[in-house]
């Protein structure tokens, strides 16, 4: 028995960003020539919404 356990309810509730789904970075993919070769490069970036904190305080509805 562990009774310690039944008060791990947020007392904060926070929501997820949907942009970046929690992780703070966001999806951004580039063209790059590299070697001569035309590919893509996807090193992400600072997601813009939350910047990087992947939610916020409270909640906020979807718009
Ligand atoms: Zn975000």
């Amino acid at each position: 028995m562990r009774e310690e356990e039944f008060g791990t309810v947020p007392s904060e509730l926070q929501t997820i960003c949907p942009l970046c789904g929690g992780s703070g970075m966001v999806a951004d993919p580039k063209l790059a020539i590299i070697g001569g070769v035309p590919r893509t490069v996807d090193n992400g970036r600072p997601c813009p919404t939350c910047r990087k904190d992947g939610h916020f305080p409270g909640l906020i509805p979807p718009v």
